[in-house]
C-alpha cells in the first residue's frame, strides 16, 4: 500500500482507459489518460503544482505566501487546492460575467475571488491583465509576498507535462505508443508531452476547437479562428512561451458537431463523465487512428469532470438553444408506464 504525504503528492499518476468505441471504429487501440482523477478533478493540477514548486525553488514564494492568477476554471481550483495543501492562500482574479457555477466552485476550493468586468486583453482591467498588477502589490503588501502564475506563459506549466505526464504514458504502455493527440489551452499539455514523447518515435497530434487560430498557425502559417465552439479551457491565439519550440506532426480542426456525440457516448457507452474539451480530443484521436491506419495504438488527455459543465454541455435547453445535438436519453429523464 501506498502513502501520499499530501494532496499535492495525489497529483498525476493516473490510470490509462480503453476506449471501446473509437477503438472498435477504428481498428486502432485509443487510449485515454484519466486526468479528470487528479485531486482537483483535471489535467491542470499537475500545472498548479509544478507552478507553485518553481516559484518555491527559485524563493519567490515564502510559506503561507500568496499564489494569484487571473482564470475561470481549473488552473484556479488546482492552484487552491494543491496551494491550500502546502500552505499557501490562493487568490483568483475572475470576469464577473463567468457562471455562478465557476465562481462557486472556486469557492468551494478555498479561492479568494476578485471579480473584475469582463473587458478585451488590452483593457487594464481584463481579469489576466488585472491579476498580474494584484500580485505585483499583494507581492508587497502580504506579509508572505505574492506570485503571479502566469500559466500562459510561464514554462513550469509544461515542465509538469515533460517530467510527468509523457513518461507516465511512455512507462504505462512499456513505449508501445504510436501518437498522442490533444487540444491546445496554454498549450503545456501538448507541447510537454509531445516533448517528452517526440523524441522517442511516437507522432504528436493538435485537436483544435473552431475559434481557435492554432490549427492554421501550423498549417498555413497565419492566425485563423473560423467558428465557435461551446467548449471550455481549449482554443488559443497565439504561440505562447509554452508552445514556443514545439510544432506536432499532425493537426485537425475539430468542430463541436463531430467532438459533442463522441463526449456523449463516452458516458452513456463507457460510463466516462466528461466535459467538451475530453470530446474534441478523442474526436482528434479517432482522425488519427483513421490518418495512422488500423493497428495503431493512440492516447489522448480525458482532461476534466463532466459536473463541471451540468448547464451547458450537460443541459438539454442549452445545447437546443445553441442548435447543437441532444442525445435522446439526455433529453427525458422520466418514464411513464404505459
Ligand atoms: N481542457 C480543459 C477543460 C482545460 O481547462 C484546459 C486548460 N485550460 C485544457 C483542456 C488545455 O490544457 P493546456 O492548458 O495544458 O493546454
Amino acid at each position: 500500500m501506498e502513502i501520499y504525504s499530501d494532496l499535492a503528492d495525489a497529483v498525476g499518476h493516473t490510470p490509462l482507459i480503453r476506449l471501446k468505441g473509437p477503438s472498435d471504429a477504428t481498428g486502432c487501440e485509443i487510449l485515454g489518460k484519466a486526468e479528470f482523477l487528479n485531486p482537483g478533478q483535471s489535467v491542470k493540477d499537475r500545472a498548479a503544482l509544478f507552478i507553485i514548486r518553481d516559484a518555491m525553488e527559485k524563493g519567490l514564494l515564502q510559506p503561507g505566501g500568496t499564489i494569484v492568477e487571473g482564470t475561470a476554471g481549473n488552473t484556479g481550483i488546482g492552484l487552491a487546492l494543491v496551494g491550500a495543501s502546502m500552505g499557501f492562500k490562493t487568490v483568483i482574479v475572475i470576469p464577473e460575467t463567468q457562471s455562478q457555477e465557476k465562481k462557486d466552485m472556486l469557492r468551494l476550493a478555498g479561492a479568494e475571488l476578485v471579480q473584475v468586468p469582463a473587458v478585451p486583453y488590452k483593457n487594464p482591467n481584463n481579469y489576466v491583465r488585472y491579476s498580474e498588477r494584484l500580485a505585483k502589490e499583494l507581492a508587497k503588501s502580504e506579509p508572505n509576498g505574492a506570485i503571479w502564475a502566469n500559466q500562459f506563459d510561464n514554462v513550469a506549466n509544461r515542465r509538469a507535462h515533460i517530467e510527468t505526464t509523457g513518461p507516465e504514458i511512455w512507462e504505462q504502455t512499456d513505449g508501445k505508443v504510436d501518437g498522442f493527440i490533444c487540444s491546445v489551452g496554454t498549450g503545456g499539455t501538448l507541447a510537454g508531452v509531445g516533448m517528452a514523447l517526440q523524441p522517442k518515435g511516437v507522432k504528436i497530434g493538435l485537436a483544435d476547437p473552431e475559434g481557435s487560430a492554432i490549427h492554421s498557425y501550423y498549417t498555413e502559417g497565419t492566425f485563423k479562428a473560423p467558428g465557435t465552439s461551446i467548449t471550455e479551457g481549449i482554443g488559443q491565439g497565439r504561440i505562447t512561451a509554452n508552445l514556443e519550440g514545439f510544432t506536432p506532426d499532425y493537426s485537425y480542426r475539430i468542430p463541436d458537431s463531430e467532438a459533442l456525440p463522441v463526449v456523449f457516448d463516452l458516458l452513456a457507452a463507457e460510463g466516462l463523465c466528461l466535459g467538451g474539451s475530453s470530446g474534441t480530443n478523442v474526436a482528434g484521436a479517432i482522425r488519427l487512428a483513421r490518418e495512422l491506419g488500423p493497428g495503431h495504438r493512440i492516447v489522448t488527455i480525458l482532461c476534466d469532470y463532466g459536473n463541471r459543465y451540468q448547464s451547458k454541455l450537460w443541459n438539454p435547453e442549452f445545447l437546443e438553444e445553441k442548435g447543437l445535438p441532444v442525445p435522446a436519453w439526455l433529453a427525458h429523464d422520466s418514464r411513464t408506464l404505459p
